[in-house]
């Protein structure tokens, strides 16, 4: 199983447009974050948890050549509004791909994306997804999925464990507060992924201090954050974070081999 992150910046992404800061005039790789996304390999299964913005980009940056399925957490506009050029991917595979979200968060996909879906004139070219609405465990190949509902801003949002061959991973780019219920699901998993956007408090995002406390609850082996707003230069966060926590950024690659 294979995790890589095609994005780990907040909605505006790292640098800003027409920012002065020591982090967004960076010279460290790191510090230049594309929004949101993470593309995991499981054994022949290829899937990708959200399309941001620069999910074109992030295709082409990182070499992608398959996509079994997309998975949303949620309909903010960082998450979803790359959709389209999931087309692609329709020619060069020759198939429909799936598409799985919780019901409201399907409904305001769908709604953005309306276009998708009605009849064409021939010779046009749409994405060719097939909408599957989910509220379990569902399975995407060799994956199995389970969507766990978080508390950010009034945006119904999901998280998913992701399972494949005993291994457990959790992937929660977006959230504020997370319920005990879904803490202890999450306990056990052999890598946790986790919203943090800055030091100071945010109505819809989780502090560097939420986070790492709430990483600690959920105690596993290895942690990484990411949705990381200008506010945090890599190397200094990382310096100040835990043993066990670290920082994810664009390119970052996370193995688990396959149990024997
Ligand atoms: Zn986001
Ligand atoms: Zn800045
Ligand atoms: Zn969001």
């Amino acid at each position: 199983m294979e995790l890589l992150f095609l994005g780990t910046g907040t909605s505006l992404g790292v640098p800003m447009i027409g920012c002065e800061c020591d982090v967004c005039r960076s010279t460290d790789p790191r510090n230049r974050r594309r929004r949101s996304s993470l593309y995991l390999t499981a054994g022949s299964t290829r899937l990708i948890i959200d399309t941001p913005p620069d999910f074109r980009e992030q295709a082409l940056t990182f070499g992608l050549r398959r996509v079994d399925a997309v998975l949303f957490t949620h309909a903010h506009a960082d998450h979803i509004l790359g959709l389209d050029d999931i087309r692609r991917f329709n020619t060069l595979q020759k198939m429909v791909i799936p598409v799985y979200a919780v019901p409201d968060v399907m409904t305001e996909v769908r709604r953005v994306f309306a276009y998708i879906g009605r009849p064409i004139i021939p010779g046009l070219y749409r994405p060719q997804l097939d909408f599957r609405v989910v509220e379990t465990p569902f399975r995407v190949g060799e994956v199995e999925a389970t969507p766990l509902y978080v508390e950010h801003g009034n945006a119904p949002t999901v998280g998913f464990v992701l399972s494949w061959q005993g291994y457990r991973v959790g992937y929660f780019p977006d959230c504020h507060t997370m319920p005990d219920a879904t803490v202890d699901v999450l306990r056990g998993v052999d890598i946790m992924i986790l919203d943090t956007l800055r030091y100071r408090p945010h109505p819809t995002h989780l502090t560097v201090t939420e986070s790492v406390d709430l990483l600690r609850r959920i105690g596993a082996p290895q942690s990484y954050l990411m949705h990381l707003c200008h506010d945090l230069d890599h190397t200094r966060l990382e310096s100040e974070l835990p043993a066990g926590i670290g920082v994810a950024y664009d390119g970052l690659t996370l193995s688990l081999t396959r149990r024997s």
